[in-house]
């Protein structure tokens, strides 16, 4: 497999595929994050340093899937031109934006770029040859460069035109990932297949449904996984426990006792809340009170892990060498059910400090570990939820294979 390091770009024309799906203000479209865009310089600049010029292709949103009353695109609200300001900023040049991705008039624009710039197709997701993957969408889209550089993570576990079937279009020497994905692949490949032990992987958030893959396939490698968050309480009234009011997925009692069986067999430490902080509803100004699991009274409910288990689950991660952490201890937004979620990253964050690897991924544990100013603790941040979770499931990401092959 080619590294984009190995790449001299002198004279060469790159598309890369970035992930410039960023918030914007509902009503002005101006970005109320750039995190994403920031994250794809180093490849960009990259490739401009040697002398290249860079088309990048994107998506933003769902167009397709929220089209207008009248059926049609609702081009003002998905058009990647919002990203355009920005960009031009961050990069200090003047970025170029085409108005489509496909088709006469845009490979013109990137057929006439020189050394030095850069070129911005609109949307890809405007056309549905984009998410079904259509063969004659990919072969234009490759037409812009004559090296594709993959750089978005974040849409790797998606077999799309842009993502993953453009890059057949690109011989082995003319195709690489970028620096962000190259970063996200080789430390998700490192807690997978090289972890140092002990291997500890804490398991939180709302619903076990979402993380049941990951659990089952993480009883393969891990020594421990710890659970919080609200998919704890499926575990715990699937040992007959009475949980009030508490979140459940009562369709996967049967599973929970399934995976505690299994990590029994395995020799696997499956580790669930003992205590807990319980509020009379789910409100931040709720009435609480600590207790034990096996005492919710009726009516209440669990929203964050108790002492005990903090006291418990942070001595089993300060003794970890290789740590995976996704989702939140509990409901980590109401300040009074945050305790649980920053013990942990607090926990997580020294371990590092001690020589542990630690991998963060997945929407609400990074904005837990930014909201509590940890991220810098921690030895990596995966930018990529969905791909992250199916990667540490044991699936094989398209656009992870479609370079490395
Ligand atoms: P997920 O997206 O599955 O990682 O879940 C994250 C969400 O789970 C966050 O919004 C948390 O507020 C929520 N959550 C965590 N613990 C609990 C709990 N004990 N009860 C209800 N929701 C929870």
């Amino acid at each position: 497999m080619n590294q984009i390091d190995f790449i001299n770009f002198k004279g060469k024309r790159a598309l890369v595929r970035v992930d410039f799906n960023v918030p914007l203000d509902k009503e002005t479209y101006e970005i109320t994050d750039d995190t994403r865009i920031r994250a794809a310089l180093p490849t960009i600049k990259k490739i401009l340093q040697d002398g290249g010029a860079v088309v990048l292709m994107s998506h933003l949103g769902r167009p397709l899937k929220k089209l207008n009353d009248d059926g049609s695109i609702n081009h003002e609200k998905f058009t990647l031109k919002h990203i355009v300001k920005r960009l031009s900023e961050l990069l200090n040049t003047d970025v170029q934006f085409a108005n489509d991705c496909i088709g006469s008039e845009v490979l013109a624009q990137a057929q006439s770029l020189t050394s030095g710039q850069v070129l911005l197709v609109e949307n890809t997701r405007f056309h549905k040859g984009e998410e079904k993957g259509e063969e004659a969408f990919a072969q234009a889209l490759s037409q812009l460069g004559d090296i594709y550089i993959n750089d978005a993570f974040g849409t790797a576990h998606r077999a799309h035109a842009s993502t993953t079937i453009v890059a057949k279009y690109f011989d082995a020497d003319h195709k690489a990932f970028g620096y962000l994905m190259n970063a996200e692949v080789a430390n998700a490949e490192k807690v997978i297949h090289q972890p140092e032990k002990p291997f500890t992987a804490i398991i939180g958030g709302a619903k076990v449904s979402d993380k049941i893959l990951i659990i089952e396939n993480l009883l393969e490698i891990a020594n421990n996984i710890i659970i919080g968050g609200g998919m704890s309480y499926t575990f715990l009234k699937a040992q007959g426990i009475a949980i009030g009011n508490s979140l459940c997925e009562d369709d996967k009692l049967d599973i929970a006792l399934k995976v505690l069986q299994k990590a029994k067999d395995k020799n696997v430490n499956l580790y669930i809340p003992v205590d807990h902080i319980i509020a009379d509803k789910f409100d931040a100004a709720a009435q609480t009170q600590i207790t034990s699991v096996n005492n919710t009274p009726e009516g209440w409910m669990g929203l964050d892990i108790g002492p005990e288990t903090i006291k418990l689950y942070t001595s089993v991660i300060n003794a970890s060498k290789t740590i995976l952490w996704n989702g939140p201890m509990g409901v980590f937004e109401m300040e009074a059910f945050q305790k649980g979620t920053k013990s942990v990253a607090l926990a997580v964050a020294e371990a590092t400090q001690n020589g542990a690897f630690s991998l963060v991924g997945g929407g609400d544990s990074v904005a837990a570990v930014n909201l509590f100013q940890l991220g810098d603790k921690v030895s990596f941040v995966s930018t990529g939820g969905g791909a992250m979770l199916e990667f540490f499931e044991g699936k094989i990401l398209p656009g992870v294979a479609a370079i490395q092959q």
